[in-house]
């Protein structure tokens, strides 16, 4: 059985581009790692970063930050969510949305999925209504977008201003528009888990000036605001600057070093994403039971993980599958546990929430599993896996034949 186990690692990144480790050293080697710690006449690399990223992203403006969450708290302020307001958010995403909105004093009026793992939006439509909340943090959660111009529509009629995380689609696009750039406020992470790695970092991106000018105050820019890559003139900050107060979350140059030639290196990236994903795709839609969501054509997503379901499976047979895959070295979360397991939990564990009844929502999530795709798997890594997968479901039908 030993040589049977999948040898792989889910979570083990590329590592970070020669031109970036040299790039890190030589900063390292001036120590000015601040942001606004620069000589005369130079541009921070942050400063550069943000430039880079905007051009690439397609926004005007873009402020670079310590994480995805903090990139979302500061969007949400700078939005003008005030605490005791509702914000609505789908049921599905990743603990850091519901605390984000947390964090800003606000309560999250969660709406309910689609098999697809999209927000439902004739929910998101009745409960914009019911709730009267005034935004939508909107999680593309695990690269899936739903019908983005329909949801601008709902948006638009029901009085939403939308903040999109983009921490899994940063370089998405629907009908060819990238990912972030539909709502007042896109967020990203460069988190070691997405799509580039600085350990921890963000990016905020918006063609609002006033916006951006608030979040570039919030984030910790004192006065020097003049001193970013991809910021509004200083006339969007005359108004602002003194009632808007500093919440420091900035990046420091060290990443951005790192992260600069990612940049580069993105669309390439991207490409050998969608290379795993649509491998591992074709190959798990083999597999007894499996149910794949469906892809809609506008939507050019970036396959970093894969989710499947098992309409029908209980959850004790959940939990085996889980462990049965996990015996021959393949790491499947599980989004049915009633327990969080790591990065993985759902709304039922997020408490500190008003308790809410999703029954679709619950439906999906008790049969739904994710597997991340990093770049150091190969094409023959996606067969193992299906291969692995297969045994592991026939271990589950009729576990003493299992061989
Ligand atoms: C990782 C993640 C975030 C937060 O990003 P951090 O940089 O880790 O704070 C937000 N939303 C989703 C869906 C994520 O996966």
């Amino acid at each position: 059985m030993a040589e049977m186990r999948f040898a792989g690692s889910f979570t083990q990144q590329e590592p970070i581009p020669e031109e970036g480790i040299s790039a890190a050293l030589e900063l390292l080697r001036t120590g000015r790692l601040h942001r606004y710690n620069t000589v005369p006449g130079e541009t921070s690399l942050t400063a550069r970063l943000e430039a880079a990223y905007a051009e690439w992203q397609g926004a005007k403006y873009c402020l670079a930050l310590a994480s995805g969450g903090q990139a979302m708290q500061i969007a949400l302020r700078a939005c003008g969510v005030r605490p005791g307001d509702k914000v609505l958010s789908n049921a599905f995403t990743l603990a850091p949305v519901p605390g984000a909105v947390a964090a800003v004093g606000a309560e999250t009026v969660l709406v309910e999925i689609t098999e697809d793992l999209v927000i439902d939006l004739d929910d998101l439509a009745a409960k914009a209504r019911a709730s009267g909340a005034g935004h939508l943090l909107l999680s593309n959660m695990r690269g899936h977008l739903c019908d983005m111009d329909r949801l601008m529509r709902v948006a638009k009629e029901c009085g939403l201003t939308v903040i999109e995380d983009c921490a899994h689609t940063m370089g998405a696009k629907w009908n060819g528009r990238r990912s972030g750039n539909f709502g007042a406020m896109g967020c990203f992470s460069t988190q070691t888990y997405k799509h580039m790695n600085s350990g921890e970092g963000g990016f905020l991106t918006s063609d609002d000036p006033e916006l951006m000018a608030r979040a570039i105050i919030m984030s910790g820019s004192y006065m020097l605001y003049e001193r970013h890559g991809a910021a509004p003139a200083a006339e969007a900050f005359e108004r602002i600057r003194l009632e808007t107060p500093n919440m420091s979350a900035r990046m420091d140059n060290l990443r951005a070093a790192i992260l600069l030639p990612q940049l580069d290196w993105l669309d390439d990236a991207i490409a050998r994403w969608n290379a795993l994903h649509d491998r591992m795709a074709e190959r798990l839609a083999t597999l007894p039971g499996v149910a794949l969501p469906h892809r809609p054509e506008p939507e050019l997503y970036v396959g970093s993980s894969i989710q499947f379901r098992l309409p029908g499976l209980g959850g004790d047979a959940a939990r085996q599958l889980v462990a049965e895959a996990a015996a021959r070295g393949v790491e499947l979360k599980w989004f049915g546990a009633s327990e969080p397991a790591g990065f993985t939990s759902n709304h039922g564990s997020w408490r500190y929430l008003r308790e809410q009844s999703l029954p679709r929502t619950d439906a999906v999530l008790s049969t739904l599993f994710d597997m991340r795709l990093p770049l150091t798997f190969t094409p023959a890594d996606c067969d193992a896996i299906a291969h692995h997968l297969d045994a592991a479901l026939a271990a589950l039908r009729s576990p003493e034949g299992a061989a």
